[in-house]
């Protein structure tokens, strides 16, 4: 048997069962063989029924001797009711809402059940179990030995029970099946790695806990590693294809750039800075992202690249994700830089068209050296005379295709530079950006204010929102983030209109207020931010359109409603809006906190400030799906692997592959595989 044959060709999967597993998304023999267990249940110690002990987890094999059912409850759902005996005692175990169990359960059937124990009500000390984790019903010719052991618990449904996934893989996998390896035999030797089948074999029925654990291993790292390769043989194809720019050491210009910068780069800052001139150095083209914390101070490290490629004779330009970001860089941009000598400019979609063609013109002759602004770098009429760096600015706005369409802006490869605060875990910068080095910039520069943060009940808004008021006065800014824009009738929330009016005709209707959100046109989000900027609005009610935003150093304050709704990440990236100044700065987190889980985070919130961390218990706490999901650029799935907590073996992978990509003949065996496994992300790759 094939592994591309269809699904119908398997032991025990007839035309009703192959409709079902189409369903789930099950179409070959393949697909049916990585429909891993979602966990697993340990029936290799059976328990006797008069060992059983209350409150403890078990698994009881015994044969059945009664069955009823009844209805019950205000619905009057069924209930199935079996008592199971194994000679030592008599179990009571009971199905709510199962009916279509009752023609299975029948008297003198062994049966298999996993659950928590507890005392059957006026039982008189018997045992009952009514929440099972497993169960299993065995046909006459079943064995119960082969019942026995680490079971598999797949994702099940009505029609594709436990048993039929159990039985129809443990065939499945004593076929003669031709399962090719996936990983090099010389990777697979280096990393004593088991074989495929072996893997396979034991992911779905382990002989023990350390199997699984191996053939789980294995799998991830057999994933993670044709990943690896895929972005690495990316990364070394857009290199090998393209000429770089050999930049220069530095020398003046930079050299008197930094001297006129008000501050010392800090420890991590300087490191960064030596990495990106390493790269700019070389005569590949660099692919540098630089990751650190909002406030950490990643511009200047911009400006540096920026100032070295002008100094070399070539272009730079530098894009951010708003009109509103990109004219406070060139503000800035412009004020360190002129006295240097240095030509900025700034294009924007907003610009009217005789400014932007008059922009045009001056790209194409040179006459500029540095071009900062949105988007409108990449469309059309962009010519540069001799582009030499692009910087991006929170590039996960931007998406890979539009990096791209920059990078061809110029007749050599131009380097690439691309700065986010988003803080993503270490394993999920790799998985996520493999085909870029990256540069951490953890700490934040010296004598910054810390914001402190707060949890408060909406019982206490009156309080809070004086105390706002109190700090406007003292001629501070604020923001009130929400988390819908317009009323919703379904839903409760109050959303940022409703707040908008609440605050700025009650309590603060002696200030300046104001309102940002989504769904307004680009142009008057733009001027309300600007009027925020300019300090001609006080208080700034918004939706999450502030997360990427601008550098209000005044604004000292923040409130957020129904802050349950936000994502650890989100909050903090929300929260790095303020704490920019002089000023002490508060955060302020209202919610009811109804449940656990809202709770466990908002403390989490108050507690830490560092965004690695919080994006990881982020990550804990929401799954990686979320996450992930926002951050990949059409990367395949993880099916084994998990970004937290597979750190070891993705190093290790990203090891193999690293060595993979270097070797001549590991390339010509991983380069078919890839194209096979990974098709539409890595179909592309050719040797050279
Ligand atoms: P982000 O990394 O969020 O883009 P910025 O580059 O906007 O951060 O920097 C935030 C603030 O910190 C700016 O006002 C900047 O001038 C200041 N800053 C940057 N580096 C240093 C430093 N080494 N020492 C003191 N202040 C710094
Ligand atoms: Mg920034």
């Amino acid at each position: 048997m094939q592994l591309t044959d269809g699904i119908q060709y398997v032991k025990g999967v007839g035309p009703k069962k192959k409709a079902e597993l189409n369903r789930l998304g099950l179409f070959t023999v393949y697909d049916l063989l990585t429909y891993f267990p979602r966990t697993y249940e340990d029936q290799s110690v059976l328990t006797r029924i008069s060992e059983l002990q209350a409150g403890e987890k078990a698994t009881v094999a015994g044969t059945i001797m009664n069955v009823s059912e009844r209805q019950g409850g205000r619905r009057g759902m069924s209930i199935l009711m079996a008592l199971i005996g194994d000679g030592t005692g008599i179990l009571q175990v009971t199905w709510f809402n199962q009916k279509y169990l009752k023609s299975k359960l029948k008297v003198g059937k062994k049966v298999f059940v996993t659950g928590k124990a507890a005392y059957a009500y006026g039982g008189r000390g018997q045992f009952a179990m009514s929440q099972l984790s497993s169960f299993q019903i065995l046909d006459e010719e079943e064995e119960p030995e082969n019942m026995t052991g680490i079971m598999p618990v797949y994702p099940a449904t009505e029609k594709l029970n436990q048993k039929f996934f159990r039985k129809v893989l443990g065939g499945l996998l004593t076929e003669e099946l031709s399962i090719r390896e996936l990983i090099p035999a010389s990777v697979a030797e280096r990393y004593h790695l088991l074989s495929r089948r072996k893997a396979l074999q034991d992911i779905h029925f382990p002989a023990d806990f350390a199997a699984l654990k191996e053939a789980r291993n294995h799998l991830a790292f057999e994933e993670l590693y044709l990943i690896q390769c895929g972005l690495l043989l990316l990364k070394r194809q857009a290199r090998e294809h393209s000429k770089g720019i050999r930049h220069l050491l530095s020398s003046e210009l930079v050299g008197r750039l930094v001297k006129s910068l008000p501050f010392q780069l800090t420890d991590d800052q300087s490191r960064t800075w030596q990495e990106i001139q390493r790269d700019m150095e070389s005569p590949l083209p660099m692919r540098r992202l630089v990751q650190g914390d909002v406030g950490s101070g990643k511009t200047v490290i911009a400006m540096l690249a920026l100032v070295k490629t002008v100094e070399n004779g070539y272009q730079g330009a530098l894009m951010a994700p708003t009109e509103i970001l990109a004219s406070q860089h060139c503000e800035g941009f412009v004020k360190q830089l002129e006295p240097l000598g240095i030509r900025v400019g700034f294009l924007s979609g907003r610009l009217t068209k005789k400014k932007r063609e008059d922009m045009y013109a001056r790209i194409a002759a040179q006459d500029v050296d540095i071009v900062i602004g949105t988007h409108a770098l990449i469309q059309e009429g962009v010519a540069f005379a001799k582009l030499g760096l692009v910087v991006t600015d929170e590039q996960h706005r931007f998406g890979i295709a539009q990096r791209a369409e920059l990078e061809k802006k110029g007749r050599l490869m131009p380097d690439v530079l691309v700065m986010t605060a988003t803080p993503i875990p270490r394993t999920m910068t790799l998985t996520v950006y493999g085909d870029l080095d990256v540069s951490l910039i953890q700490q934040l520069p010296p004598g910054r204010q810390p914001i402190r943060t707060f949890v408060r009940k909406p019982d206490k808004r009156d309080l809070i929102y004086d105390y706002v008021h109190q700090q406007l006065a003292a001629g501070r800014q604020a923001y009130v983030v929400c988390p819908l824009i317009e009323m919703n009738e379904e839903s409760d929330l109050p959303s940022a209109e409703e707040v908008y009016d609440e605050l700025r005709y009650g309590i603060f209707r002696d200030m300046p207020c104001g309102l940002v959100h989504g769904k307004m046109k680009a142009a008057d989000k733009e001027q309300v931010m600007q009027d925020f900027y300019d300090n001609k609005i006080k208080l700034l009610v918004s939706t999450t359109v502030i997360e990427v935003g601008v550098n209000v150093p005044n604004a000292s304050i923040m409130v957020v409603e129904h802050a349950e709704r936000f994502g650890l990440a989100q909050l903090h990236q929300l929260r790095g809006r303020i704490g920019r100044g002089e000023y002490k700065s508060y955060c302020i987190l209202v919610s009811e906190m109804k449940t656990e889980s809202a709770r466990e985070r908002l403390k989490i919130m108050a507690e830490t400030s560092d965004g690695f961390k919080l994006a990881e218990e982020d990550l804990r706490l929401r799954g990686p799906g979320q996450f992930f999901g926002s951050m990949q650029h059409g990367l395949p799935d993880l099916k084994v692997a998990d970004v937290l907590n597979d750190m070891d073996i993705l190093l290790k992978a990203r090891q193999a592959a690293q060595e993979t990509v270097a070797s001549q003949a590991e390339r010509q065996d991983v380069l078919p595989i890839l194209a096979l496994q990974y098709k539409e992300q890595f179909e592309n790759i050719t040797d050279i």
